[in-house]
């Protein structure tokens, strides 16, 4: 690449904004982006970079008690494209931040096509490069060849297809005065398990709500086959009134110390991060529609108060196992001239692809400055969703994940519900200042 110090592939949020970031430090990009060139993605629309796929939400901006609104405020400190363009083309939203989706991709196209470090060429990219430094930010739906390469370069199992994902529920919401901690047989710890017994009648009235509860309906391009161990719970219990209860929720094995006896059904929930703040419910993978599956999961014994970290969904897509993959840098442990950012990685969303993005496209600056920069502390929420890509989540259920407060370090001793989030956005904010400051 004569001429360039660093090649970006894939213009979407994550590309654009690490482009914006090396351009402003003084390197020269080349940005390959395949729209515009004849190809399209099955999602996009348009040719523009950045365009928005589906909402023009960037979601909360309350950066005191919202853990993406805590990410926008990081984002602005440092100097993000996507956010001052969001900030530009913002639309009434309450308090969120939503944007006018033409004014936002034509603002962040043309400040990137305006800048004389960026070089936006359209082409669509078949090979990983195998020298040269590089930042692969293509995105859920990376165009096939190039998602073959990757595969090759980092093991046959390593970019998974996603199907379907389960809910994930925030620990401190659980009622552990009906739930409680259990393995089946009492297996590992005898306590890895988090159980929420139901009753036959309970039973009963959920397996109806599964079957009257309504579906998201998807687009041709998703209509992907299910895979039989992945199996949306909606469609187990269209086979029959117990196949759950032979499946994901059966009873065997756990003694609810209630009753002294295995319960009617069970619904399981698995640790999800490292400090336990996180947690999956084991086999709910689901298409119901979210306000159904927050309605239909709050009648479960003990989730009664459930705070979703993240809801089930089915649709297509392809990320990294991340967490083994790429180093704290976002580096491939073994191609380090390649970086990946984005969607890619396992983070989910368009603010989380973009603060990704800039973080590539920073720690890709200090290198060819021949310096290092330290990662964000994990108290930011910069720094939280770095680590749970770079090492923190758990590999075997490793899926895309949106930034919230159960990624950050717990907050310590008793403390009111109502003060937690702001004791995390107040440490988040000192964290940060004392970074920038270093
Ligand atoms: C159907 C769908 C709906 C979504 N809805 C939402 C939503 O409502 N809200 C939300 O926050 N997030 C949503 N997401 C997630 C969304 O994709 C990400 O948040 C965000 O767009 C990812 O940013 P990215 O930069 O990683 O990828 P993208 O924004 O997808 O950008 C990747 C870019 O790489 C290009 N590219 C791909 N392969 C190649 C190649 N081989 N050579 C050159 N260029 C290539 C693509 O054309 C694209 O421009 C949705 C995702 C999908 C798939």
């Amino acid at each position: 690449m004569p001429g360039h110090d660093i090649h970006i592939i894939g213009g979407g949020l994550a590309g654009s904004e690490a482009a914006w970031q090396l351009a402003q430090a003084g390197y020269k990009v080349r940005l390959s982006e395949m729209r515009g060139s004849g190809e399209m993605t099955p999602a996009h629309q348009s040719d523009r970079l950045a365009e928005l796929v589906c909402s023009n939400s960037f979601r909360s901006d309350d950066a005191d008690s919202n853990a993406v609104g805590l990410l926008h405020q990081e984002m602005r400190a440092l100097g993000s494209l996507i956010l001052t363009q969001g900030d530009i083309h913002k639309v009434p939203a309450g308090s969120a931040l939503a944007v006018d989706r033409d004014g936002f991709a034509e603002g962040v196209t043309a400040a990137l096509e305006q800048h004389p470090n960026i070089t936006i060429v359209r082409e669509r990219v078949d090979t990983l490069p195998a020298e040269g430094r590089t930042i692969v930010a293509t995105g859920p739906l990376t165009a096939p060849m190039l998602a073959e390469s990757i595969g090759r370069a980092t093991g046959k199992d390593s970019l998974a297809f996603f199907d379907a994902i389960a809910p994930i529920v925030h620990r401190e919401s659980i009622d552990m005065e009906t739930a409680w901690f259990q393995s089946r047989w009492n297996k590992g710890s005898g306590k890895d398990y988090i159980n929420c017994p139901l009753s036959k009648k309970q039973y009963l009235e959920f397996h109806a709500g599964l079957m009257a509860g309504e579906k998201t309906e998807f687009r041709e391009w998703e209509n992907v086959p299910y895979f039989e161990g992945c199996m949306p719970i909606e469609v187990m219990a269209e086979r029959g009134v117990d196949t759950l209860r032979y499946g994901p929720m059966k009873g065997v094995g756990l003694d609810d110390p209630r009753t002294g006896r295995w319960p009617y059904a069970v619904v399981q929930l698995r640790q999800d991060n490292a400090s336990g703040t996180l947690w999956n419910m084991v086999g709910f993978q689901t298409k119901l529609k979210y306000a159904e599956q927050v309605r239909l999961f709050r009648t479960i014994p003990g989730l009664e108060n459930a705070e979703f970290a993240r809801l089930g969904g089915l649709h297509r897509n392809t990320f990294l196992r991340s967490p083994e993959l790429l180093d704290g840098t976002l580096r491939l442990k073994s191609a380090p001239n390649i970086r990946f950012a984005g969607q890619i990685t396992g983070c989910e969303g368009y603010v989380e692809s973009a603060a990704i993005g800039m973080l590539a496209g920073r720690f890709a600056a200090a290198e060819l400055a021949g310096t290092d920069l330290p990662a964000p502390p994990r108290e930011t929420a910069l720094g939280a969703l770095l680590s749970h890509i770079t090492g923190e989540a758990e590999i075997e259920t490793y899926q895309p994940m949106n930034v919230n407060f159960g990624l950050f370090p717990p907050i310590e001793g008793r403390t009111k519900k109502a003060d937690r989030k702001r004791m995390y956005t107040d440490r988040a904010r000192a964290a940060l200042k004392d970074w920038l400051a270093a």
